[in-house]
């Protein structure tokens, strides 16, 4: 076979140069600068601000910014490599990198005006966050019904209401907020707008206490006639559904990422684990009860990590990739889910205890199923496809 045509069947999982060295870098720096401190974040559910800054330094906060607003200028498929590697030791931190690379900075580049790009892609490549504030006490699933509303009065916007769960409130300088500017317009009237953590009338509220990704921050946010000036609106008025629907289409393969992450870095431990534990005189590793639970947590990584890859390999195709993402989202969560229960089943009583990393991702591994959509939502999505 030609060479070229070769190349147009590589395997899923063949990474180019430049992919491979972005993951094995982003994998050192986890190993050596998150590895020491991941049980302490989780237990103080902090994220330390040096950790953001060198995780800027490292060029993650701003993959597909372009090399002119001082980004790495890389593709969506390096953000899920990213965002993959970091969950490997991290998840929290995955979905920090997650949300900022393909929801906050994704809308930006697809959405922002040049003057909106120039005020903040480079201080979110350099050293800033930002959080995407959608859903509310009433909007989850039915983000659409959100209550939070904008009134424009010519040059300035008032908004009123309040967020819930949003992902980096504690941590973020810039926020994507969906507010309704026409109630009676339905979901027409939703706009997206960017606010700053200093505008007037905003302010971040409860952290949440979480069970699992406890370093990544949950905030309310809320608004009491919060001022905005008009030109941070992001896109059109009226048109934020559109903003919402498209960045959280993509949004979800970098949750997809986060989870197969988390998964290979369950099934890492658990193989050392059987090697090293001896019962009955032998390594349980010698055990094929042990073998076949290791071998189907393998497997479904494996599916896993095909359905994350060829999500987002279609989508900087520019080829369609709605069910594939919805798909990798529902499995890949699952998938994060078994793996880490098999993962503390083989560690045994030291696996329910959290001395032993696998206890951390067991929990963290949950709210794969949760946000973004949950899993009946993408099975919604999938089943729309299929039916027409
Ligand atoms: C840790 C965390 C971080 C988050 N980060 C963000 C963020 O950064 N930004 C943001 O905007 N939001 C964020 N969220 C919110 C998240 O997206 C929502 O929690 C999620 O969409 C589910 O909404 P809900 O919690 O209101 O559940 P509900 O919508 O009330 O769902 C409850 C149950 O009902 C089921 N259900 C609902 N409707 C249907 C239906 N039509 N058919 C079948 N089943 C249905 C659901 O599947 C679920 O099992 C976050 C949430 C958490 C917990």
């Amino acid at each position: 076979m030609a060479q070229e045509a070769l190349d147009r069947v590589a395997a899923l999982t063949q990474l180019s140069e430049d992919e491979q060295i972005l993951r094995d870098s982003v994998l050192e720096f986890a190993e050596r600068r998150m590895r020491p401190q991941v049980r302490e974040m989780d237990e103080h559910a902090k994220m330390p601000r040096d950790l953001i800054d060198d995780l800027c330094a490292l060029g993650v906060m701003g993959i597909e910014i372009p090399e002119a607003y001082g980004g790495s200028g890389g593709s969506f498929f390096h953000a899920v490599l990213a965002v993959e590697a970091l969950s490997q030791v991290d998840p929290s931190v995955g979905v920090m990198v997650d949300v900022q690379n393909t929801l906050v900075i994704n809308a930006l580049i697809r959405w922002a005006s040049d003057a909106q790009k120039s005020r903040y892609l480079p201080a979110l490549a350099s050293r800033s966050e930002g959080a995407y504030a959608l859903s509310e006490s009433g909007a989850g699933s039915d983000a659409f019904a959100l209550a939070t509303r904008a009134v424009s009065s010519g040059d300035r916007y008032a908004i009123t209401g309040r967020k819930l769960w949003i992902t980096n409130g504690n941590e973020a300088d810039l926020f994507i907020v969906f507010a309704n500017v026409n109630p009676q317009a339905g979901y027409r009237g939703i706009t997206a707008f960017l606010v700053e953590r200093g505008f007037p009338g905003f302010t971040v509220g409860k952290k949440e206490d979480k069970m699992g990704i406890r370093a990544s921050s949950t905030c309310e946010l809320i608004f009491e006639d919060c001022e905005v000036p008009a030109e941070n609106v992001l896109g059109e008025v009226g048109k934020g559904y559109k903003v919402a629907i498209e960045t959280l289409n993509e949004g979800r393969i970098g949750i997809g990422a986060q989870m197969i992450g988390l998964a290979q870095g369950a099934l890492d431990h658990a193989v050392a684990y059987v090697k090293e534990r001896r019962q009955f005189g032998k390594p349980i590793a010698e055990f094929q009860g042990v073998q076949f639970q290791l071998a189907r947590a393998a497997t479904e990584l494996e599916a896993a990590r095909l359905l994350v890859y060829n999500a987002a390999r279609l989508r900087d195709a520019g080829r369609p990739f709605l069910k594939e993402a919805a798909m990798c989202k529902l499995y890949s969560s699952e998938a994060a889910e078994h793996v880490s229960s098999m993962a503390v089943q083989l560690f045994g009583g030291y696996g329910f205890v959290k001395d032993y990393p696998v206890e951390k991702l067991y929990r963290d591994a949950k709210i794969g199923e949760i946000y973004e959509g949950t899993s009946n939502m993408q099975m919604g999505t999938i089943a729309k496809q299929l039916l027409g």
